[in-house]
């Protein structure tokens, strides 16, 4: 039998024995499927609706004109041009995101990676792929942090560089859980700085979840007063 041969045998072995099953529910997948999770889960996450705040992705309700900012975006716009979000963090998406970061799921980090990459429109230029990072303490206790895991399915897929130490977070803050927008924005004032020098690069920050929006914008901020040329936001997870 020819290498290559050999190879498909003991592929075919492998699924007789391990039939490739869905990361989150575990049932089997059907022949020749090639969705990252099975058909069920994937009903459960919910896309974005098409009325959205072109800037930061707030979902509008009961609008079908998407072309205006929300008010936090007319009001302070920005530092980051657009967010990608794969769905609203409810539901499924939430119970994948809570098993990828906090159940030590840790494989599921292809999956969300693959559908964080379909989110992203297919002609975005960009220069460079950073991982919102975790603070020191968190990264102890979990020993991975899950937007780098993200970043790197996102830039293997679409062949751009990841770096992984450009944002630094240097003050330990308090959770951002239970905290209002504002009391967030606050909480993170001066909290990541840049490691590295960048010169009018196209970024692509990449997070998990994304709720008031307060840790990507701080994080865009210092990308764009550090010389970025634009700083492009991916998270699975948009909150409403
Ligand atoms: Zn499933
Ligand atoms: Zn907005």
């Amino acid at each position: 039998m020819e290498g290559a041969g050999i190879k498909y045998f003991l592929l075919q072995i492998l699924k007789t024995f391990f039939p490739p099953a869905c990361p989150l529910c575990s049932c089997t997948f059907p022949k020749n499927y090639s969705a990252p999770f099975c058909e069920s889960c994937l009903a459960g996450f919910n896309p974005l609706p098409e009325a959205k705040c072109p800037r930061c992705s707030l979902p509008f309700s009961g609008i079908s004109n998407s072309s205006h900012l929300c008010g936090r975006c007319i009001k302070q716009p920005p530092a980051y041009t657009r967010v990608y979000a794969v769905g609203f963090y409810d539901q499924s998406l939430r119970h994948a995101i809570h098993q990828f970061k906090f159940n030590g799921k840790v494989g599921l980090d292809w999956s969300l990676g693959t559908l964080l990459e379909q989110a992203i429109d297919s002609d975005l230029n960009i220069d460079l792929v950073v991982p919102v990072p975790l603070q020191r303490n968190r990264l102890q206790q979990r020993s991975y942090n899950q937007a780098l895991l993200l970043a790197r399915k996102v830039a293997r897929i679409r062949k751009w560089p990841v770096v992984n130490d450009l944002l630094l977070k240097i003050r330990e803050t308090e959770s951002q859980q239970g905290l209002s927008a504002k009391e967030r924005v606050k909480n993170l004032q001066g909290s990541f700085t840049l490691q590295k020098t960048i010169s009018e690069q196209k970024i692509l920050l990449i997070d998990d979840v994304m709720t008031t929006g307060a840790t990507v914008a701080a994080c865009s901020r210092v990308l764009i007063e550090g010389g970025a040329a634009q700083v492009y936001v991916a998270v699975i997870g948009r909150a409403a």
